[in-house]
């Protein structure tokens, strides 16, 4: 994604997230300080993950390294691509990413690399 899209997209997010706790503050006017720290973390979270997704992006096309199997250092062999949730402090993101199959003891692993592409993690 270039990155005026990448901008926009962002933007766009962040236009939805201040919409989301505006309107939120306004159902809520009773809300505890840890209950409106907790909504504001939650929709900043969701936007960070989108943002985590995108620089994930930024480090490279989707080639990744080839790997032995850990257990019996067998090379591993392709098993098409899966999707995978990281979840961090920041946010989270589901990444789509190769997958690798250890064909002597059925292994799996994801090998170290950029993944293919990225969604909204919900
Ligand atoms: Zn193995």
């Amino acid at each position: 994604m270039k990155r005026e899209e990448a901008e926009a997209k962002f933007v766009r997010g962040a236009k939805e997230r201040f919409a989301t706790l505006w309107e939120w503050g306004e159902e809520h006017p009773e809300a505890t300080f840890d209950e409106i720290v907790g909504k504001l973390s939650q929709e900043r979270r969701a936007l960070m993950g989108e943002m985590l997704g995108e620089m994930l992006l930024q480090q490279g096309d989707g080639r990744y390294e080839e790997v032995a199997c850990p257990e019996w250092g067998t090379k591993t062999q392709s098993n098409g691509r899966r999707t995978r949730t990281i979840v961090h402090a920041e946010g989270e993101v589901k990444v789509k990413r190769a997958h690798r199959l250890c064909p002597d003891c059925g292994h799996g692993i994801f090998p170290p690399g950029p993944p293919s592409s990225v969604d909204r993690a919900k």
